[in-house]
């Protein structure tokens, strides 16, 4: 098959929604990462995106709305509290989590009786879901397992020619996935952190719980809240460690090892702290800069084939989260500390 390239332009909208009508899988810029789309009530269109990814059949996808009213249709039922959380966060990068209604087909839900649904503010996002006509099911899109993409490049790299095109939006300004969050648990969970933060959702739940899994490794036999949690993720070819403690102590570790084979994520302003090649990746109380540059740093390091990736591990303040969980995962939970 071959791969699209459109841009944001009119009447390549048009052409995405058109290819999105009739079944067919396109990558979509969004705020959080770049998502792969297809028609959330067509089964047959969504299992292609598990096809496409490598992506394992028990872990479900968000529903792309563009407007809240599409909600009622996709839920069985919606609590109050979701137009406070609407008012506050959407469109953005909060995902929530609901009872289904029938119209969700299995794929989606991967065979959970609940369906995740977000409003995207990018506007090429919003624009391509109004094109389509309907819901978008949509998770990175990356090959499962790698880092998510924040650039069209990024999805080229690892969907060309499985996919019918790539709308390209330009680079992600958010650069992790949304928040999720349960509301059918009895006190609302976060399951996956993002840009919006278990503080800011406080403010408007007044109550909120952060599954123990966003920090934690779950047990083999655990059942995850939210199934994606128990994949490795975030991953690029290399081996990544995360590096606890100060700059001295990570320049120490850093530097006994094989410079030509090692590159080492530090915070900005930090470049010539080790021998081996570094990749700044935001500064050091800048979560939201962090997030930014994250996925595309641990890819450009593969693409220079080293073996292993030491990272300066950030702070869990706030957004920080988000970029914590998703280098605990790519790192396997490998933290060292220095
Ligand atoms: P990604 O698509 O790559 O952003 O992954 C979507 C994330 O949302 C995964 O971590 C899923 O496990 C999670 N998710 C999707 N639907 C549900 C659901 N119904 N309940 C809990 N988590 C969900
Ligand atoms: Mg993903």
């Amino acid at each position: 098959m071959k791969t699209l390239r459109l841009t944001n332009a009119a009447p390549d909208i048009r052409t995405a929604g058109e290819l999105l009508k009739q079944g067919e899988l396109v990558a979509i810029p969004t705020e959080t990462v770049y998502g792969l789309a297809a028609d959330a009530l067509n089964g047959a269109a969504v299992e292609n995106i598990f096809r496409a990814k490598g992506r394992p059949q028990d872990n479900p996808l968000i529903v792309h709305i563009a407007d809240l009213s599409q909600v009622e249709d996709l839920t069985a039922f919606v609590p109050p509290v979701l137009q406070d959380l609407a008012d506050a966060f959407w469109p953005g990068p909060l995902t929530v989590v609901l009872e289904k209604s029938d119209l969700i087909p299995d794929e989606v839900s991967a065979g959970l009786d609940t369906v995740a649904i977000r409003m995207p503010s990018h506007k090429d996002a919003r624009a391509i879901i109004r094109a389509a006509g309907t819901p978008l099911a949509a998770p990175s899109a990356n090959t499962s397992g790698m880092p998510s993409p924040t650039t069209a490049e990024h999805v080229l790299h690892d969907l060309d020619g499985k996919i019918a095109a790539v709308v390209d939006g330009g680079p992600c300004e958010v650069g992790v996935e949304s928040t999720v969050l349960s509301l059918c648990t009895r006190v609302p969970r976060v399951l996956r952190p993002g840009k919006v933060t278990p503080d800011e959702l406080f403010e408007v739940l007044g109550q909120v719980e952060v599954d123990e899994a966003v920090l934690g490794r779950l047990a083999d036999d655990a059942v995850a809240a939210s199934p994606g949690m128990k994949y490795k993720h975030y991953s690029p070819k290399a081996e990544v460690y995360l590096l606890n403690g100060s700059a001295k102590g990570f320049a120490e570790y850093v530097n006994a090892r094989p410079a030509e084979e090692t590159v080492a994520l530090v915070f900005d302003g930090e470049e010539d702290l080790v021998r081996c090649r570094t990749l700044p990746f935001g500064a050091e109380g800048d979560p939201a800069g962090q997030a930014e540059h994250l996925f595309d740093d641990l890819r450009q390091a593969d693409d220079w084939g080293v073996k292993e990736i030491y990272v300066r591990c950030p702070s869990d303040e706030g957004m920080g989260l988000a970029v914590l969980n998703r280098l605990l995962r790519a790192a396997e939970y490998r933290v060292i500390e220095v």
